[in-house]
């Protein structure tokens, strides 16, 4: 039989049995695993058996594996000598507030009719369970046609996704062996805005900072000390206002060390996507951009660093009018970093500025608020030519290379503890409304999305 034919079985397998598949999501779907709450956490757990026992039954070594916050579930193929690849997504949901804005209840999903085609209402429909479970299902359908898999798997699924992941790095660590794979497969992102298939390769970085600025001991009368006395809300700003120039460039020295441009490719890649940003920022009430000159939209928010304030805090803001020096100022601010900035270096860069913006009798304080490195992917590896090509078969157009403006911050974690790259691919629309209520995934994604699984299976092996 030939590989062809071996994977048109599959995806016809596939075809047939998405009633099947639709009702085992809907079963997930209905236990509401929230993770946030601590009420949930018996349900949380059921959903976590519930995964275990499905994964259990396509022939994996499957456990249940307990943390000091929710378990994980950790399946392996039986052992083989290729190269295996990790699969990870997550079982646990956003909480469903408020509550009165659903159109139905979030934990008795449907599938319905809408302008826009068939769509599962539910949630945890798409962020994460729908996602996962194109994988799952792409796996029983190998299982199911030929007894075995094209490559040897690990899968790993989290529960505590939705609130902040504590357990999960030490996870990492304490079972680094088990669970070093060649290739990562993150499948918690979504496919480019118009519905072409992607690949996400890189991740910006974020480094957060928190500063208060003291001058005087006490809140001061602006006609008795005004124009004597140092303002510490006037310095804060200049000291921040000062940090990009007028061409929207970040003047710290080094900040764009270890910046790197596009690549010929990727820049042909992602000019090709034709993204508009005047449309882009439509959505949000612009339509004149910003940012540094010179630069494409999406080199903006893929693969350029920025410097941005966040909040900033001091004197009276409330009823009335106060004629106030304030004793002390607050600000947050954020920077999204690109290529190999290090974020220790620039947090340092940040704070020597403000400092030497600061007149003699004042003092400055600084709070980290943590910072990650941006990721990129070596594309050059070829699972990611491998992927890429299966996706575009099965969506019938060319998928991309994409960035994304912010972090995935799991993606770091497996680079950095188990030393692999990952593969983030996934089926998500931007209309998906995660977190938000009324939460859908297309039918289309979810049974595309197993075939493309399918298709890389098969290409991976
Ligand atoms: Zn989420």
């Amino acid at each position: 039989m030939t590989d062809q034919s071996r994977l048109g079985e599959v995806l016809a397998t596939l075809d047939e049995g998405l009633p099947d598949a639709l009702d085992r999501l809907m079963e997930f779907l209905r236990i509401p695993s929230v993770s946030t709450d601590p009420a949930y956490a018996a349900e949380v757990r059921r959903a976590a058996d519930w995964l275990c026992a499905e994964l259990v039954s396509l022939g994996f070594q499957a456990s249940v594996r307990d943390t000091p916050g929710h378990p994980m579930v950790v399946a392996h193929s039986p052992k083989g000598d290729r190269r295996p690849a990790l699969f990870y997504g997550h079982y646990d949901v956003q909480p469903v507030d408020p509550l009165d804005l659903w159109q139905r209840p979030p934990f008795e999903p449907q599938v319905e009719d809408t302008p826009q085609g068939k769509v599962i209402r539910g949630r945890g429909a798409s962020d994460d369970k729908g996602q996962l479970m194109t994988f799952v299902e792409a796996v029983r359908a190998w299982k199911a046609v030929h007894g075995a898999l094209p490559t040897d798997l690990v899968l790993l699924f989290e529960g505590e996704e939705e609130s902040g992941s504590p357990s999960l790095r030490p996870f990492l660590r304490e079972n680094a062996d088990e669970l070093r794979a060649g290739i990562a497969l993150i499948c918690d992102t979504g496919l480019y805005a118009d519905g072409r298939p992607a690949i996400t390769t890189q991740l910006r970085g974020l480094c957060g900072e928190e500063i208060v600025i003291r001058a005087a001991d006490r809140d001061l009368h602006s006609g008795s000390f005004g124009g004597l006395a140092a303002n510490p809300l006037q310095i804060l700003v200049n000291a921040l206002a000062t940090i990009k120039d007028a061409s929207g460039r970040v003047t710290l020295p080094g900040f764009y060390d270890g910046v790197e441009d596009l690549s010929p490719e990727l820049r042909a890649d992602w000019d090709a996507l034709g993204f508009d940003p005047a449309g882009f920022l439509s959505h949000v009430g612009l339509k004149h951009p910003v940012g540094e000159t010179g630069r494409t939209g999406l080199e903006m928010v893929w693969n350029r660093p920025t410097f941005e304030i966040n909040g900033i805090t001091g004197g009276y803001t409330g009823e009335g009018f106060k004629t106030v020096l304030p004793a002390e100022a607050r600000a947050k601010v954020s920077f999204r970093l690109t290529g190999t900035q290090d974020p220790a270096r620039i947090r340092a860069a940040f704070r020597a500025h403000v400092r030497a913006a600061l007149p003699a009798d004042c003092t400055v304080e600084f709070h980290d608020h943590g910072a990650s490195p941006a990721s990129r992917m070596d594309v050059a590896d070829p699972a990611f030519a491998a992927a890429k090509a299966a996706l575009s078969q099965e969506w019938g157009r060319e998928a991309a290379y994409i960035g994304a403006g912010g972090s995935i911050p799991i993606a770091g974690d497996f680079k950095e503890i188990l030393g692999m790259d990952s593969m983030l691919i996934g089926f998500a629309r931007d209309d998906d409304r995660i977190h938000s209520p009324n939460e859908k995934y297309d039918l289309a994604s979810f049974a595309k999305g197993a075939r493309s699984w399918a298709r890389i299976l098969a290409a991976l092996g």
